[in-house]
């Protein structure tokens, strides 16, 4: 039997998920997991689907020392002896940005690399870990084919209106320009509602992917004709601890009156805003609905609103609404977050049934409801194996 792994490698941690291939039956999870604290002191653990630990595992003298390379060498290692004999035929990596060449998948090569160095500078904090985990496995396993999978694809061809940012068109055609982000998952979500509710995923649909990281997605007809997500994925919502969309003025007092360098402004947007910013607190969504504070009851708030502003904002692109579906941590975990949005947005017809919310959906709406509300679990990791899978060749699925 073979096996197929998703990879989604970050600065200081690597996700995996590992899938089984067995006759024609789609890739079937074997593993998924996660690397963390990375240059600190990492920590390796894997459960099952059913959320069995089969590996937790910290370096004895701290492992601060070890690189991604190192580690991701542990991680194969472990991965054979999970594995049991079972050929790896394929790697799929999250890769943040394909900029505007990349529309699909690609099977990586030394071409593609170099094309996808050229972008760093538009992703600089997610790029460099992405492309660093490839040539970390082309050493380690030379020949093994890679799959780059980009977060960016899904909204490649939405109109190109909605691609421009309102600035001298010299810079658009240097590349500063809408891309959007979260991708795979919107692919996913767009998938399964095909699946669900075939006759809704052909209509207008928002999806809302609210995790530590969130954006909406505009689609028409299951493709991306919009998203909240811009030229960085720090436009649009408010998250853990991203901003959004902030006034550019208020970025040029920082930097102007108040004389923070642009590194500092930087970790204050990325890292210190959203709902760790507003509420000064946490930036777990968890964390501040357990909070008697008035600042995390304000966070919360904030978070709906501006939400529910956004979906506001795509309504006007789409031209109306048929679906709203939720999904990630906060949209898949959080019915306090999905009835708040959704009051707010009552005056286009969106009835939620409590009962349902309270429950394991998908369908959270009443059926009277004029537009349709899910939660729907994203997976990006299933996407990445299959796109893989796909460009890797599906003769290895049957090969035992
Ligand atoms: P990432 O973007 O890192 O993949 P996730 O999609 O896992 O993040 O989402 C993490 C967020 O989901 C956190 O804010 C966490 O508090 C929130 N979350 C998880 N479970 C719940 C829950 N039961 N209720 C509300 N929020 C939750």
């Amino acid at each position: 039997m073979k096996a197929v792994v998703s990879l989604n490698s970050g600065s200081s941690s690597i996700k995996f998920a590992l899938y089984t291939l067995d006759a024609s039956r789609p890739p079937e999870l074997s593993a998924s997991g996660k690397i963390e604290g990375i240059g600190i002191a990492p920590r390796l653990t894997a459960r099952t689907v059913a959320g069995e630990t089969l590996v937790d595992r910290a370096w004895p003298d701290g492992g601060a020392s070890l690189t991604h390379s190192d580690l991701l060498k542990d991680l194969f290692d472990w991965a054979a002896s999970h594995l049991d004999g079972r050929e790896v035929i394929a790697i799929g990596h999250r890769v943040v940005h394909g900029g505007t060449e990349f529309a699909e998948p690609r099977l990586v090569d030394e071409a593609l690399l170099g094309a996808l160095d050229k972008l760093c500078p538009l992703a600089p904090l997610h790029q460099p870990h992405n492309l660093a985990a490839i040539r970390a496995i082309n050493t380690l396993q030379p020949g093994l084919p890679q799959v780059a999978c980009f977060d960016t694809a899904f909204h490649h061809d939405k109109p190109a209106l909605a691609t421009r940012l309102a600035i001298p068109r010299a810079l658009h055609d240097q590349g500063i320009r809408r891309y959007g982000f979260h991708g795979l998952s919107y692919e996913y979500i767009a998938g399964r509602l095909a699946e669900i509710d075939p006759g809704l995923a052909k209509g207008r649909v928002i999806a809302a992917h609210l995790g530590n990281g969130a954006s909406l997605c505009a689609m028409l007809d299951g493709k991306s004709i919009d998203t909240t997500m811009g030229f960085t994925a720090l436009d649009g919502l408010m998250m853990g601890t991203r901003c959004g969309s902030i006034d550019p003025g208020a970025v040029l007092h920082l930097q102007t009156q108040m004389e923070m360098s642009a590194a500092e402004v930087e970790t204050l947007l990325y890292k210190q805003s959203g709902l760790l910013g507003v509420s000064g607190l946490s930036s777990d969504m968890r964390a501040l609905l357990a909070s008697d504070a008035p600042e995390a009851e304000e966070a919360i708030a904030l978070f709906a609103w501006r939400a529910a502003r956004e979906v506001g904002a795509l309504l006007a692109s789409l031209g109306g609404l048929d679906g709203l579906v939720f999904t990630a941590g906060i949209g898949e975990n959080g019915p306090d977050i999905r009835s708040r949005i959704c009051g707010r947005l009552a005056w286009l017809g969106i009835e939620i049934d409590e009962l349902a919310n309270a429950g394991n959906g998908p369908l959270i709406s009443l059926p009277d409801s004029r537009v349709k509300v899910l939660v729907i679990p994203t997976n990006e990791e299933r996407m990445i194996a299959t796109h893989t899978l796909k460009l890797v060749g599906r003769e290895h699925e049957t090969a035992r």
